[in-house]
């Protein structure tokens, strides 16, 4: 990954991205080299834009522009209610479904021992402070080993505070994301929901 071989750096650094082997990076890099300068350009300059321009919104830790971010201060959402996610990009799916009208707080990640990610290195203690007036959390972690563990160790914290709390009903073979769940079963799984 030496400067001096900028395509072992390129390969090095796509190699990094989250699902892509030394294949793809491979792949990837060849592209690259055959597109042109400008789109080659225009590439690095969106990953520095949003670099540059986007934050965490220091309510609900999702990706946004200006802080705190548009559906924080959405007066048409129901405060009464939060869906937890893992990640920012989650939202979205949620959004999708047109199923669910509340706010949303993105831990950030799961609780995964293996990887050394302990409740300090998830945005948990955010979550708790939002509390307030809130009667329903809904933990729409993913539903693989990570995103249970993660559900059922929120629950145990915030069930104490006096706060709803429920998990999406998936019917859902374990392992699987909410990312490449189709609206249709997203949207049943969170009106299905259960109590936790
Ligand atoms: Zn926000």
């Amino acid at each position: 990954m030496s400067r001096s071989d900028p395509l072992a750096r390129l390969i090095g650094e796509l190699q990094r991205l989250p699902g892509i082997g030394p294949k793809t990076a491979t792949r990837l890099a060849h592209h690259l080299m055959k597109t042109s300068a400008a789109s080659a350009r225009g590439l690095a300059e969106a990953i520095l834009e949003v670099k540059d321009t986007l934050i965490h919104c220091t309510t609900c830790n999702s990706i946004t522009a200006i802080d705190p971010c548009n559906l924080c201060t959405d007066p048409q959402r129901d405060r009464t209610r939060i869906c937890v996610v893992e990640e920012p990009f989650n939202i979205q799916a949620i959004e999708r479904t047109g199923e669910f009208h509340g706010l949303y707080h993105a831990l950030g990640g799961t609780l995964s021992p293996q990887r050394g990610i302990g409740p300090d290195q998830l945005a948990i203690d955010g979550l708790i402070d939002r509390l307030e007036g809130v009667e329903e959390v809904i933990l729409a972690t993913n539903p693989d080993v990570e995103g249970e563990a993660t559900a059922l160790f929120l629950a145990r914290v915030l069930r104490p505070r006096g706060v709803r709390v429920s998990r999406l009903a998936f019917g859902l073979p374990i392992g699987g994301d909410i990312e490449y769940i189709d609206e249709v079963t997203l949207a049943r799984s969170l009106s299905g929901r259960r109590s936790l």
